[in-house]
């Protein structure tokens, strides 16, 4: 990955205020780079940062607003990181509430998982992953060889 990431964020309902919040406190940083959202979190994100920025800024703001989540917006997420077009994702999902979704959910936990991506489920790991030297330099996330599994015989 680059030194400007492409960044997937997400948040279900009763966490998106907290995502709003750690955006608003991380907006300088987050504007500099590609963000990527499902579709109900893309416009909050999107009025955060636009509120936050000054307007000569505000084109220069790249944001991608997926379908919402329980509408497919986790499964587009999740087949971009299988593309390796997502560098990282905060997904602050729901600890205490079944989802319509929770199937697209574990998914795309899942891929994040597979393609060894950074994921954030809660605002301290987000803070961690946001403060790291990695993010102003050029990284390789080791993706295990699975060439093996491809040419298998069923
Ligand atoms: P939303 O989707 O951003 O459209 O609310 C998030 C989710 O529930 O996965």
């Amino acid at each position: 990955m680059k030194t400007l990431k492409r960044i997937g964020l997400v948040a279900h309902d009763n966490r998106k205020n907290d995502l709003i919040e750690w955006v608003i406190w991380n907006y300088e940083e987050l504007s500099k780079h590609e963000l990527i959202c499902t579709g109900t979190t893309g416009r909050l994100v999107e009025d955060a940062l636009l509120s936050k920025l000054p307007i000569n800024k505000h084109s220069q703001l790249k944001i991608t607003k997926l379908k919402s989540g329980p509408l497919g917006g986790d499964q587009q997420l999740g087949a971009m990181i299988s593309e390796g077009k997502v560098d990282m994702l905060i997904f602050l999902w729901d600890p205490m509430q079944p989802q319509p979704h929770d199937v697209d959910v574990k998914a795309l936990l899942r891929i994040t998982a597979l393609y060894n991506i950074p994921t954030a489920a809660n605002r301290s790991t987000a803070d961690f992953m946001i403060s790291s030297p990695l993010m102003k330099g050029e990284y390789e996330p080791i993706v295990k060889d699975y060439a093996a599994y491809i040419t298998r015989k069923v």
